[in-house]
């Protein structure tokens, strides 16, 4: 695409000469879709520099020009043109998941199936409202690019091989919370009557969410946004900064907007998504109490069902700030039970399998709690995905996929219909897993090491160059010594490399294999022979291009 902006800007000369040209250069795009037909083509979207628009699970969604069309053609990939002029259109993923559903969009002349359930559609650019039905859960294509954040899956089985040890902290947290508390919360969201993200009500419920932060002493903020051309709603973020290392931010969250066949009155979305947001609150509430190395976001997001809109504004302007987020716990539905007993069910792409494996061992030893791990690039209809597009690891906990919820999207679904026994249980394995992420400070430990940075770089050896890490970190008057730890999957399992703790504030590694990815923390020794957490997390992965990227995403 580096192609396709050099010829932008000699349109916009070659226009600024005679404005009469200017259409007739202006290269049309098509959208294409592009199948996963085996490793070679993650080579092939760096190599050609491809806009993607959408990961899936079998293909990629490209805007192409007709040189992209000419190289993959000359390469022998398979790709269809799904459709031309894309530069005057906006698509969206459709999920159909009913006869009535596919025949809708069959009929409908702007949409086509692209796997499973996943159609897409496209409308003229700048439509405020696509003719969908209100029941239909939809993603907008991402604007810009996703080529940076793509993440080729590992070779390596993401499993956990060892449970994190029990954490002190983490048991009176869970311990909190409390079934009548997360109630009252979606019985006070649902009071709103609607909270259809183009409404007042649903912006006076914004307001509460905010007081709520604000009166437990987390630093309360809005971050408006647009949407759709017209609209506008805002996220509402609490915000407990980590006390070792406040750049590195882990977040919870769900979305407090709500839809129903009625939406503009009546539109109580108990368990889409009050539950979700209650259970974020009841984290607010609980977290806010203890410190933690790691900042701790909780977030409620805006007009998540007219399109993840307020995830989106987050994720990309967090990308372009260069927020490190350690990982995202998505909750959307966790409180309606179809059949006991329930279990949660967690979304994650290749990138976050990791999470779901935390998630999953922090439900069992803290919430009693079974979990399923789902891993698939094609579950994108929740406040997770607009992370996923930005190379961020997101997880989405939802109590059924597919979903069993009757009153799904309409105005029965109310705090009544919710299964508390259940409710309190997803509620506490979130929270279990977003505490252990955050990790809780312990003045009995010594102090978590900050400052760890990774640098790859090629070292000539005698006959041949050798590709390794150098990590370094900063010395810590307190450590006795340092312990480095390795893994070949993020936060999961781990394994000590030292034998006694290193003195200095700096470790080198040769003869990585340029295949797989590593991921390293360290920890501070005490002189008593104490160990502190982990430090942050950096990695060395084999990215598209098969190169070395160091540091982190
Ligand atoms: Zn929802």
């Amino acid at each position: 695409m580096r192609r396709a902006k050099l010829f932008l800007f000699a349109v916009l000369i070659l226009g600024a000469l005679g404005g009469a040209w200017l259409s007739s250069f202006s290269q049309p795009f098509h959208l294409i879709r592009l199948e996963k037909t085996g490793p070679a083509v993650w080579g092939i979207l760096s190599r050609f520099e491809l806009d993607v628009a959408q990961e899936l699970e079998t293909l990629f969604l490209v805007r192409a020009d007709a040189d992209d069309l000419t190289a993959l053609r000359r390469e022998g990939f398979r790709f269809t043109v799904l459709d031309r002029g894309a530069e005057r259109k906006d698509y969206y993923l459709v999920a159909a998941r009913s006869a009535e559903e596919r025949d809708f969009l069959s009929a409908s002349g702007r949409s086509v199936l692209l796997e499973g359930e996943t159609w897409l559609y496209g409308g003229p650019r700048g439509e405020p409202s696509p003719p969908l039905p209100a029941t239909m859960p939809l993603k907008p294509l991402a604007a810009t690019s996703l080529l940076p954040y793509l993440h080729r899956p590992s070779s390596i089985p993401v499993t956990a091989a060892t449970a994190p040890s029990r954490n002190g902290t983490i048991d009176l947290i869970v311990a909190g919370v409390n079934g009548g508390s997360i109630k009252s919360f979606v019985e006070g969201l649902q009071s709103y009557q609607t909270r259809y993200a183009t409404t007042a009500n649903c912006d006076a419920a914004a307001e509460s969410i905010y007081q709520f932060f604000q009166g437990l002493g987390l630093r309360a903020s809005y971050a408006p946004f647009t949407f759709r051309t017209t609209y506008s709603s805002r996220n509402v973020i609490g915000e407990k900064p980590g006390l070792r290392q406040p750049e590195e931010v882990v977040i919870i969250c769900g979305h407090y907007d709500s839809t129903s066949n009625q939406a503009a009155t009546l539109a109580p979305g108990a368990d889409d998504n009050a539950s979700g947001v209650a259970a974020v609150m009841e984290a607010a509430r609980l977290l806010s109490r203890f410190d933690f190395d790691f900042t701790v976001k909780f977030i409620a997001f805006g007009a998540e069902e007219f399109g993840l809109y307020g995830s989106a504004d987050y994720a990309s302007r967090a990308r372009s700030a260069g927020e490190r987020i350690v990982g995202v716990v998505n909750l959307d539905m966790i409180g309606y039970v179809d059949a006991v007993p329930e279990d949660l069910d967690l979304i994650v792409n290749p990138l976050s399998e990791w999470l779901a494996e935390r998630l999953k061992l922090a439900a069992g030893s803290y919430a009693g709690l079974t979990s399923r791990k789902i891993v698939t690039a094609s579950a994108n209809y929740s406040d997770h995905a607009p992370f996923w597009d930005r190379g961020y690891p997101a997880l989405l906990a939802i109590e059924d996929q597919p979903l069993h919820n009757p009153y799904y999207h309409k105005t029965t679904d109310t705090a009544d219909k919710l299964n508390d026994a259940f409710f309190v249980a997803s509620t506490r394995a979130s929270l279990a897993v977003l505490a252990e992420l955050a990790q809780p400070s312990d003045p009995a430990l010594p102090k978590t090491p900050v400052g760890l940075e990774g640098r790859v770089g090629t070292y000539s050896a005698l006959f041949s160059a050798v590709r390794a890490l150098r990590l370094t970190w900063t010395a810590d008057p307190s450590a006795a010594g340092y312990n480095i730890y390795r893994s070949l999957t993020s936060h999961l399992n781990y394994q000590k490399l030292n034998s006694v703790p290193l003195t200095g504030t700096s470790f080198t590694e040769r003869l990585l294999d340029p295949a797989l990815d590593y991921y390293y923390v360290i920890t501070a020794v005490g002189s008593g022979g104490g160990e502190s957490n982990f430090s942050r997390e950096i990695w060395v992965v084999a990215d598209t291009t098969g190169f070395w990227a160091g540091g982190q995403r």
